[in-house]
């Protein structure tokens, strides 16, 4: 699984860390997400859950 996100799009709101705490962070200066490392195989649901969840469709999945 491929994982992007269009930081200029991401509002900030955190729901992507809640989902999957291993492979999205935010910064700490401005809470815009990052992505810690590609998801294992156990994390693909809580990823998917993470873009679902993501108010700003911020979140690209590709597989
Ligand atoms: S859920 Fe979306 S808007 Fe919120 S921090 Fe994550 S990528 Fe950004």
């Amino acid at each position: 699984m491929n994982v992007e996100i269009d930081q200029e799009g991401c509002v900030a709101a955190g729901q992507c860390v809640l989902a999957a705490p291993d492979v999205f962070d935010q910064r700490d200066e401005d809470g815009v997400a990052v992505l810690l490392r590609e998801p294992l195989a156990d994390e693909y649901d809580a990823t998917r859950e993470a873009a679902l969840l993501c108010p700003a469709r911020a979140i690209a999945l590709s597989e």
